[in-house]
């Protein structure tokens, strides 16, 4: 078979043999065709829903009628009002926004990821979704999550625990540079836990620096949260907590430090291992504490799970917080989930269950969902 004869059986299954105005009508049909039927046409398609079809003339601003106005560069119609002028697009179905993710398998699969201690990025490549979405959508479930935080209210105690843990923002504190040196919101970040011994719930938590401005905010939220009955707090022998515990709780507390004195750390493992602990001076500082239950271990057990569950606050890793709005989000989420989603090993319920909050263990659809 020479090569003109195949040529010509091609042109053939294409095209049937037909004149050359034929065959660029049949191309140009091909062509809207394709051009109809693209991926963007029946976006727009769909966009405009069976029960909103009939278009619109009356105007939502002020109700008279209105004229065509060209279209969108979207293709909907656009419409202006002949009384006031406003334009306005017809009637269409609202677009999916990153709060829907919440409503669907994925999005909480995502979010269950994220408080399980994946990175965003691990994130995103398991579940598909964007990084940058992630991160709203971190935004919006950290919001959510700070509302039930801020709402535990009257919780009756009778063994309450403190303590900061360390993280930062964006950088270190001490590679800040001279225009960098008074903003708040990059550099050292302390998270401030208020933790119940016996039930394990964190009553309260504030973000921020280590100063006495987030003791009195600590301290605030945690007479917030409890009943006005009396209670031991132990703190550690951070000086700031004294005069935040005299201001906020002094007439319902027992309250004592744990002071405590580290050795030098040796060479080579300090950036690694904690400093040794050489001695706990315990010091009554308000009431009567009961020397027995003057302790810290539980809070800061619940730091070793901050550590373990938040990827933010993985030491030597490049996972840490970029913006102070999604480190408060992170931790949030830590909290509402570790306090009503998240059994406790000894407790076998959740800490909000056993503080009788809450009758059930919550789903973590519950817990984004909720009111
Ligand atoms: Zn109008």
């Amino acid at each position: 078979m020479d090569s003109d004869k195949i040529l010509s059986l091609d042109c053939a299954t294409i095209l049937p043999r037909k004149s050359l105005k034929v065959k660029v009508k049949i191309l140009k049909t091909l062509y809207v065709f394709l051009l109809t039927n693209s991926e963007r046409s029946l976006y727009i398609k769909s966009m405009r829903t069976a029960e909103h079809s009939n278009k619109t003339t009356t105007c939502p601003y002020c109700g008279n009628a209105s004229k065509r106005f060209g279209k969108h560069r979207n293709g909907l119609q656009r419409f202006r009002c002949i009384a006031c002028l406003k334009t306005f697009t017809e009637a269409h179905a609202r677009q999916f926004r990153v709060e829907d993710y919440l409503k669907e398998q994925r999005g909480i699969m995502a979010i269950q990821l994220l408080v399980e201690g994946c990175s965003i990025r691990t994130v995103e490549r398991i579940t598909g979704i964007r990084a940058a979405t992630l991160v709203d959508l971190l935004l919006i479930a950290g919001e959510r999550c700070e509302r039930l935080m801020d709402s535990i209210r009257n919780v009756p105690v009778k063994d309450v625990q403190c303590d900061e843990i360390w993280a930062y923002v964006a950088k270190k504190e001490r590679n800040k540079t001279a225009e960098e040196y008074s903003d708040e919101n990059i550099g050292d970040c302390w998270t401030w836990t208020a933790i119940e011994r016996h039930s394990k719930l964190v009553l309260a938590y504030s973000v921020g620096r280590r100063d006495i401005d987030h003791a009195f905010e600590l301290m605030f939220k945690l007479r917030r949260a409890t009943s006005d009955s009396r209670f031991q707090l132990t703190t550690d022998g951070l000086r700031a907590y004294v005069h935040a515990v005299h201001a906020m709780l002094a007439d319902r507390v027992d309250f004592a430090q744990l002071i405590k004195y580290y050795s030098q750390p040796r060479e080579g493992e300090q950036r690694y291992s904690p400093a040794q602990m050489v001695e706990a001076v315990p010091v009554a500082v308000i009431g009567d504490p009961d020397p027995k239950n003057i302790c810290t271990s539980h809070v800061e057990r619940q730091n070793l799970t901050m550590r373990m569950q938040i990827r933010r606050l993985t030491r030597l890793t490049n996972g840490f917080s970029k913006k102070i709005e999604c480190h408060r989000a992170a931790i949030a989420l830590h909290f509402a989930y570790y306090n009503w989603c998240r059994i406790h090993g000894t407790l076998r319920v959740t800490p909000a269950m056993e503080s009788e909050i809450t009758d059930h263990v919550w789903s973590l659809n519950e817990l984004l969902n909720h009111a």
